[in-house]
């Protein structure tokens, strides 16, 4: 049969879409860029058994230092600020007074945040080695030894003197701290479980797409975690979750798979389902769901995804 693909709008590059078609249906496919596709370590990670609830917890975990890091970054440099205006604020002869008292105020609640970002940092990296991976980007930081105020962040320059108490600036306080990058964070908060699960359709043959858009029958495109197609032309999204499920993202995923016809749809979660009536829902409509998924073992879970797949 000839068949011509003609171009419907140019908001799409080419080497964006992907069109697939299958024995009852056509899907259009806009691939969407993931770290798994451009980082050769993060696919390493895919490739270990990340239900294991020890490698589960440990990536949760990761992310969690991350995002503390962050909190507390934006912590000092807003205090930082804070002691620079009201220093810049005050005038006459009791300045160096002043600014010695707020310093002294300072100092204090600085040190604990200094303590706890160099902690974090730290199991950061010990996660890392437990995984036997780099995925911590590296980024340098510079604090005052006296202060502890965080003074340049990302910088190459070493400033001669702290600008809030004024003490020498040395080369030890110009360190390197572990970090990830938005997109892996991003990645491992969650995204990661769509490639994690494709692994077992891969290994029975099936073409798996991840983290795609397919249009449904409505014209508008859907957010798909996994899109999986076997030999036979039998096709199956996917929808991927780790942290908490709502009543809502169960219904929003029944729509979804509703305007995408003649597929199967199941719905992957690391917790549990919300409540026993979005379960009854879920076996009504027809979905298919595996939830608290980390508490199983790699081999058991991806059997027991083929056992009701009716291929
Ligand atoms: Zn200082």
């Amino acid at each position: 049969m000839a068949m011509t693909i003609e171009r419907l709008d140019n908001d799409d590059q080419e080497r964006d879409i992907r069109v697939v078609i299958g024995k009852n249906v056509l899907f259009k496919l806009q691939l969407k860029p993931s770290p798994f596709h451009n980082n050769s370590e993060v696919r390493k990670l895919i490739g270990k058994d990340l239900v294991k609830r020890e490698n589960f917890e440990k990536l949760k975990e990761l992310v969690k230092l991350n995002k503390k890091i962050k909190e507390i970054i934006s912590l000092l440099k807003n205090r930082k600020d804070q002691i620079k205006n009201i220093i810049a604020g005050s005038k006459g002869q009791r300045d160096d007074e002043f600014r010695e008292f707020i310093v002294q105020m300072e100092k204090k609640g600085n040190l604990n945040n200094w303590e706890q970002f160099v902690m974090a940092s730290n199991q950061m990296g010990e996660i890392e080695k437990f995984f036997d991976l780099t995925l911590i980007s590296k980024k340098y930081f510079c604090f005052c030894n006296s202060c502890h105020s965080l003074i340049e962040e990302g910088g190459i320059e070493v400033p001669t003197d702290c600008v809030i108490c004024k003490n020498k600036i040395t080369r030890n306080s110009n360190v390197y701290y572990n970090f990830l990058t938005d997109e892996i964070e991003k990645y491992l908060d969650g995204d990661w479980l769509s490639d994690y699960i494709a692994k077992a359709f891969i290994g029975k043959e099936w073409k798996v797409w991840t983290n795609s858009y397919v249009m449904g029958n409505s014209g508008i495109p859907h957010e798909v975690d996994l899109l999986a197609i076997n030999r036979k032309g039998f096709t199956l999204v996917g929808e991927c979750k780790t942290g908490t499920i709502s009543r809502k993202d169960v219904f929003t995923f029944s729509t979804k798979c509703s305007d995408i016809s003649n597929t199967y749809a199941c719905f992957f979660t690391a917790e549990k389902l919300p409540e026993p009536t979005t379960r009854e829902f879920m076996d009504k409509t027809g979905l298919k769901y595996f939830e608290n998924i980390h508490t199983k073992t790699e081999e058991n879970f991806f059997l027991e995804i083929f056992e009701d797949i009716p291929v």
